[in-house]
């Protein structure tokens, strides 16, 4: 070991579904409007200009079960998205061999703190502030495709205290989960421990203190975020 002159930080390990493993996290990419209806109703064209992403931090991934209400924003929002995790990497991968990369998949939610991310966007400023806050991307365990495949569609859907907000298909991605591999491998080197926030569909709103978050979504099972 060497001498460290601090401790090292800790490595975030998400949980694999069904084991007492964990998935070490490296980075967090999250793709922006990559949902039609979603992209309608934040004002945007819907159609498929290149992909954009920015990033969270590991430590942004808190797979707890409760979403602490942040600090210096009265319009928190919650986006439900499936995340990408991958098992390995490299620059330039192709789409047609971009899944092999994929150990897993799984629950997120991309919460954004809406009225900063507005005051940036207004500005030409960086989205940080809005998007990769504490705790700001509450997720479930690791699905390994070994035993859940490749999830190409499925209903989505989140309810706040049972009331449905968001609904969609995973087969309405404008970017398909090997193209947004691809994508991103051309601009960034892409390795195992990366985790991919695939974009939410239409609904996005506020959240309260005290409300329950519940995503769904078929064959991937549901991910319960009580906002604290
Ligand atoms: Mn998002």
């Amino acid at each position: 070991m060497p001498n460290y002159v601090i401790s090292p930080p800790q490595i975030i390990g998400l949980p694999i579904d069904g084991t007492d493993d964990l998935f070490p996290v490296r980075r967090v990419y999250c793709i922006g409007r990559n949902y039609a209806a979603h992209a309608i109703e934040m004002g945007h064209d819907p159609d498929r200009e290149p992909p954009f992403f920015f990033q969270k931090n590991p430590n942004n991934l808190d797979p707890s079960g409760n979403f602490p209400y942040p600090p210096h924003s009265s319009d928190v929002h919650h986006e439900a998205e499936v995340y990408i995790a991958l098992k390995s990497g490299g620059t330039n991968i192709t789409v047609e061999s971009a899944l092999d990369h994929v150990y897993g998949y799984g629950l997120s939610l991309d919460m954004t703190r809406r009225d900063l991310q507005g005051e940036m966007k207004k500005m030409g400023r960086p989205w940080e502030i809005g998007k990769a806050f504490e705790r700001s991307a509450p997720c479930g365990p690791v699905l390994p495709v070994s035993s859940l495949g490749h999830p190409f569609e499925g209903n989505l859907s989140l309810t706040v205290n049972g009331e449905t907000r968001q609904t969609g298909n995973l087969n309405q991605m404008i970017w398909k989960v090997p193209e947004m591999i691809s994508y991103l491998s051309e601009y960034f080197e892409l390795a195992a421990g990366d985790i991919i926030q695939s974009g939410t569909p239409s609904g996005v709103g506020a959240v309260e203190k005290g409300d329950i978050m519940i995503m769904t979504v078929d064959g991937l099972g549901s991910l319960q975020v009580n906002v604290v």
